[in-house]
């Protein structure tokens, strides 16, 4: 069995005791299994600080790319409008999402390494009243730049129109009030930073904003409203739930617990990038994002010189046991290094030493 430590954007490194969990088959209609389900979507609320009379969990299977389709499918309906905010590949998947379901779009789109701004939003607002939607990507995994959606919320919901936020790879690792931040969709999946194994995502909905999407899904098994309807009974999940995925999933938020919260793990991510940006700077790796838009998820890095082979270097880290991400710019040659997992300072501290071996037989 390989021993690896994936420091990439998820799947990532989960714990022994997690992954142990999954050793167990379960029922899906027995009442143990479906409170494990209840149990998960209460926990969810409380980590998004919401209320349980403003906000309900909806959990779906798939990959959180399904998660997103199924909140764009069942949100907005043939008269809406959606605003899409992009600055990465995420931001591109919505409108590669809004296109094949013909939903009514616009783009907003920004450079890589630049923020989408607040005011500019508004001026779409202002500008075409038929928008009812915005979406955002929180952490663009792309690059790591994190968005900020405090200010992109405040705008939206002063124009009371509906706001989707793509927090698949921050929920859980970066603090956040979703009432505060006025979010009525906000999606992430199990394989991110509440540290589960890949399988289903969920969304954190407004109840209000839910109720008014009855019937306008153009899909059967990604239709949100339906999926809370049944689930919202007792437990059930519509079609097969993945069991398995489940109970490694509500270990995973035990021990999320058991570390002190989304605020402790937000310290380890934060500190372990830190680390990793300062160590890597003295190399000559430069980040691509800067440190003040960079968020502690996961950090892009330019190549050092033009000698630098990726694939050699990806290898190398593989046989100390580190597997890193590739780049996934096409303007300049990056990589990147996922800071979320189960990662501790003492992985970074071995990790920026193999690194820094790495750089000094190179020269
Ligand atoms: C991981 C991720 C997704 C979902 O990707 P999948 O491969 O479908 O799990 C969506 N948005 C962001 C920002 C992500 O990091």
């Amino acid at each position: 069995m390989s021993n690896y430590k994936l420091l990439t954007p998820g799947p990532l490194t989960t714990t022994v005791t997690v992954k142990q969990e999954m050793l167990e088959d379960r029922c899906t209609w027995d009442d143990d299994y479906k409170n494990i389900t209840q149990h998960i979507r209460q926990q969810l609320l409380a980590l998004a600080h919401v209320d349980e009379a403003d906000y309900t969990t909806v959990l779906m299977q798939g990959s959180g790319s399904f998660v997103v389709e199924s909140v764009l499918t069942t949100a907005i309906s043939d008269e809406d409008k959606i605003l899409i905010l992009t600055n990465g590949a995420y931001g591109e998947r919505i409108v590669e999402m809004a296109q094949a379901l013909k939903l009514q779009h616009i783009v907003y789109s920004v450079p890589y390494n630049k923020q989408p701004s607040a005011l500019e939003v508004q001026a779409f607002l202002e500008k075409d009243a038929s928008i009812t939607h915005v979406a955002v990507v929180h952490c663009e995994t792309t690059t790591g730049i994190l968005n900020p959606i405090k200010e992109i919320g405040e705008v939206v919901h002063s124009f009371h129109k509906t706001f989707i936020v793509d927090a698949m790879s921050s929920f859980g690792g970066v603090p956040m009030n979703i009432a505060d931040l006025h979010i009525d969709f906000c999606i992430s999946s199990a394989n991110k930073c509440i540290q589960g194994v890949p399988g289903f995502g969920f969304v954190i909905a407004k109840i209000e904003a839910l109720q008014q999407c009855k019937g306008h899904a153009r899909s059967v098994a990604l239709d949100l409203y339906s999926q809370w309807e049944v689930m919202q009974k007792d437990g059930k999940w519509r079609f097969t739930s993945p069991t398995h995925v489940v109970v490694a999933f509500a270990k995973a938020m035990e021990e999320l617990r058991e570390e002190g919260g989304i605020e402790a793990r937000f310290k380890r991510y934060a500190h372990n990038n830190a680390l990793l940006r300062s160590r890597l700077a003295a190399l000559g790796f430069t980040p691509y994002i800067s440190e003040a838009l960079q968020s502690p998820i996961i950090t892009t890095f330019l190549f050092p010189d033009k000698t630098f082979s990726f694939e050699h270097f990806y290898q190398e880290m593989k046989k100390a046991g580190f597997v890193i991400y590739p780049g996934k710019l096409t303007d300049v040659d990056t990589f990147r290094i996922g800071n979320i997992g189960d990662v501790h300072e003492e992985d970074m501290l071995a990790l920026c030493e193999v690194v820094e071996n790495y750089m000094a037989v190179k020269k």
